[in-house]
């Protein structure tokens, strides 16, 4: 018999499925606050729990999480986890301490089929979606590896488009946001895309409440065009209008991460275009410079390029400018290159853009 995983339900979900067992109402508490509150998943331990209901929840429940496979520590502090799903497919998750936060990064699919050229990840294609219990999995093992240390953010930016697996991702954050569960405040999460129209509407209409960020990488739509093939299908012209609705509905402002690639995206056309696009949506700018890639021509950019765009584009710009710091070079997780190394299926090829059309 195939068990459930405990980390795909919600509390109301859990209820059900006990009551069904034949189990008291109160079970789904009781279990909830020994695996939340206490943080014990081993059934057996849970001592206020009768022999007979513990062999129940054996039988038919699971609180298997992603094994860690390796663990690689930066010298700033991030640590990369590459984590073995059940069918040996790997994934990666990132810790990433800052002052006084401690930012989760997870995955939300095996791989990503939209082809962006700077991404590392897109080079592996997508090999499958994730699950809702492989995604809240994440958060639930993370919190045990940081121990006393309190995850303050998550991030989407991992391996994977989140809105090309959206079911999953809205149910694993509704999980992730419940009280009885990990209790995540919205604006403590935030879902980032490459721009997938119909799922950010979609995600609008959910009525959840995350933070959105949108890649944005270039507001010039000839150029997003090479680096983002996402951009064929869904252009800048249909995706502002798309995030203006999002943003009506929505309590917070939407970041645009822009990732500074020298000689590609740097001038001041594209600043002044990306003052144009950004202007007039209720937005903030964070700009990530390049981590080089194998196979790529660009180059890292220099402190001195950063800060001139940076300069430029405070006197510019209408929103709130960031720098993103880039975390975790030297292990391979910066933004952009958790492409796991030993994947058990063979990839789907990426998409080109203009397949889609
Ligand atoms: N698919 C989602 C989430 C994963 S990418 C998305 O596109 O948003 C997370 C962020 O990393 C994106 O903003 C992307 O632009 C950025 N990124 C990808 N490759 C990068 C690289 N090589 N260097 C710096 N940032 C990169």
């Amino acid at each position: 018999m195939q068990k459930t995983s405990i980390w795909s339900l919600l509390p109301s979900e859990l209820e059900e499925a006990l009551i069904e067992l034949g189990e008291k109402r109160f079970r789904a508490k009781q279990l909830l606050n020994w695996i939340f509150q206490q943080n014990i998943i081993d059934f057996t331990q849970m001592s206020n729990i009768s022999k007979s209901s513990i062999q129940t929840l054996n039988m038919h429940f699971t609180t298997e999480l992603p094994l860690v496979d390796k663990i690689s520590q930066s010298d700033d502090g991030t640590s990369k986890y590459l984590l073995k799903l059940k069918d040996d497919n790997y994934i990666e998750m990132v810790l990433i301490p800052a002052d006084e936060k401690l930012t989760l990064c997870i995955s939300s699919q095996v791989g990503c089929m939209r082809g962006c050229r700077f991404c590392s990840t897109s080079k592996l294609g997508l090999l499958r979606n994730l699950t809702v219990d492989e995604i809240t999995g994440q958060v639930y093992l993370a919190r045990q590896l940081t121990g006393s240390f309190r995850i303050t953010n998550i991030v989407f930016m991992g391996m994977g488009e989140p809105l090309d697996n959206l079911e999953n991702v809205i149910k694993a954050i509704r999980i992730i946001q419940s009280d009885k569960c990990f209790a995540f405040s919205p604006r403590r999460i935030t879902v980032s895309t490459c721009g997938i129209i119909p799922g950010i509407k979609q995600l609008s209409e959910t009525g959840l409440k995350v933070k959105l960020a949108v890649s944005l990488n270039s507001a010039i739509d000839e150029k997003r065009s090479e680096i983002m093939p996402i951009n064929v299908k869904y252009p800048l012209s249909v995706l502002k209008p798309a995030l203006q609705k999002f943003t009506k509905t929505s309590p917070f402002r939407i970041t645009f991460e822009y990732v500074l690639i020298p000689g590609f995206n740097m001038d001041i056309k594209d600043q002044k275009a990306l003052r144009k696009f950004t202007g007039d949506i209720s937005s903030k700018i964070n700009l990530i410079p390049w981590n080089p890639i194998p196979g790529l021509e660009w180059k890292k950019s220099s402190e001195k390029e950063v800060n001139n765009f940076m300069k430029m584009m405070y006197k510019l710009s209408a929103v709130p400018i960031t720098l993103r710091n880039s975390r975790g070079q030297d292990i391979n997780a910066a933004c952009g290159m958790l492409a796991g190394k030993k994947q058990k299926s063979p990839p789907l090829p990426p998409i080109d853009g203009a397949d889609y059309l």
